[in-house]
């Protein structure tokens, strides 16, 4: 190897990325033990939009950055969120204090309330995008992560409870994943917060009156948050968390009522799902409605998808209360779970690549490939280097590494002719061929399906 020049050695280091934040990449630079490439997210996001059209959800776009108070109220101060997740600082112009959004719903909600936005009727809402917490980085756990989030926003039925959900398994079916195998359903009721109270009352007498059988961490928790001794892997404990009351004998029938209309409803188009007593969500502001779309095939990082209802937080955030629905889709783990299975994913390379072997051969060029693009084919044209257009081998070696199945050869003595030479570069025993540059509608399909 040459001696780096003087120049080099001065340079300073380059920059890498912040820890546990990603670059999605095109496939051709994509590492295998790396997050899926940038095909898959795209092939995600198209089906995203067609199933979200499907059920006359509509787009919204909110800030990555709100105020730091927002998620305070809205998720609760002591949730794992706001206790040790959230990138927060001062604008050092004005002494706000703001918080890059860990999840979106606050936001979505925020926006809302400040427009007056459901002052016409309810709206069904979703929005794709970056979230941030600051956790410890693993396989499927990032600092920077996407949610898809969807949103039904002033409706009180458990209709729109159950269409959720079924949205989300027609979104696991046209992306290839079997509902009940590779994705399944956890549902629970998290009742109304008198209920909720009432058995949390319940809950620390029991303990109290079992003091002696508690260990340390469960007396810690005890007054703080009970719910947590359930959540224990002491086994000295288990019979004692076996006996305690439990939610569902606290929850009114106003809330069976919501509860049974949901499981009824995806019973009538046979969706399998678990009622799961210990399916709670990290927010606080949930109730009536949660559950959770959870896989195997992912280890601990397994929630794939999980939503519910928080019929209070309009109120809380200061808006005029309107119930409302919801759930974030953590797009890292899905398609992680999907490169996993090895699904199929369309692919995202051009069908033709164009190779120009003299650069009077351009303006033909660029002519044939704005009419073959009028007429549906995807083409990548070369294009010059520092050293000009290149050898006619090492644009063929583009060609190849572009992934396109043909080459367009616009040779000096074919575009005389008034044609452009087509060559397979799939099948190397494929005579090549002359299309006329004039009406190339009459042959375009021959790339756009082969
Ligand atoms: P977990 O229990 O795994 O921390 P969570 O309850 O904090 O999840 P939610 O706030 O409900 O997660 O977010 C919805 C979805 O977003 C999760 O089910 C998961 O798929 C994804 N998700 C949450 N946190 C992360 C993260 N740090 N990195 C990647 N995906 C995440
Ligand atoms: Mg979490």
């Amino acid at each position: 190897m040459a001696e780096p020049r003087k120049a080099d050695r001065s340079a300073p280091p380059p920059l890498t990325g912040v820890k546990g934040m990603n670059d999605i990449l095109p496939g051709q630079v994509t590492r295998k033990d790396r997050l899926p490439d940038s095909a898959l997210w795209q092939h995600f996001e198209s089906a995203v939009r067609r199933v979200l059209a499907q059920y006359g959800y509509q787009y919204i776009l909110t800030p990555l950055v709100e105020p730091t108070a927002l998620f305070v109220r809205g998720l609760g101060e002591v949730t794992d969120i706001v206790e040790k997740e959230m990138y927060s600082w001062r604008d050092e112009m004005n002494g706000d204090q703001l918080t890059l959004r860990p999840e979106a719903t606050a936001g979505i909600v925020r926006a809302m309330i400040e427009h007056n936005a459901l002052y016409n009727g309810p709206l069904r809402l979703w929005t794709l995008g970056a979230m941030f917490r600051h956790e410890r980085p693993q396989k499927g756990r990032y600092r920077q992560f996407h949610q898809l989030d969807v949103e039904a926003l002033g409706y009180s039925g458990p209709d729109v409870d159950a269409e959720m959900i079924l949205l989300a398994r027609r979104l696991w079916k046209e992306l290839g994943l079997v509902e009940g195998q590779h994705v399944r359903l956890e549902l629970n009721s998290l009742g109304q917060p008198a209920e909720r109270a009432a058995h949390r009352a319940a809950l620390i007498g029991y303990f109290e009156s079992n003091a002696a059988a508690l260990d340390e961490d469960a007396r810690r928790r005890l007054h703080t948050n009970p719910l947590r001794i359930l959540d224990t892997k002491n086994p000295a404990m288990q019979p004692l968390v076996e006996g305690a009351p439990r939610l569902m004998d606290f929850l009114g029938t106003a809330t069976l009522a919501h509860f049974d209309a949901v499981r009824a409803a995806l019973d009538a188009v046979g969706l399998a799902y678990r009622v799961n007593p210990r399916l709670v969500r990290g927010m606080d502001y949930y109730n009536l409605t949660v559950f959770e779309w959870v896989t195997d095939h992912l280890g601990s990082q397994g929630t794939v998808c999980g939503g519910g209802r928080y019929d209070g937080l309009f109120e809380q955030l200061g808006g005029k209360p309107a119930p409302a629905i919801g759930f974030g889709l953590g797009i890292e783990r899905l398609l992680l779970l999907m490169q996993e299975l090895e699904l199929p994913v369309p692919s995202d390379v051009p069908m033709a690549y164009a190779v120009i072997p003299e650069a009077a051969a351009l303006p033909s060029a660029f002519a044939l490939l704005e009419s073959l693009r009028d007429h549906g084919v995807s083409v990548q044209m070369h294009a010059a280097g520092r050293e000009g257009l290149g050898s006619m081998k090492s644009q063929f070696r583009r060609a190849d590494g572009s992934g396109a199945r043909f080459a367009l050869v616009f040779g000096a003595s074919e575009l005389a002719q008034g044609m452009v030479a087509v060559k397979s570069l799939r099948d190397t025993s494929a005579e090549q061929v002359l299309r006329p540059l004039a009406g190339c509608g009459s042959w375009a399909h021959e790339l756009r399906t082969a």
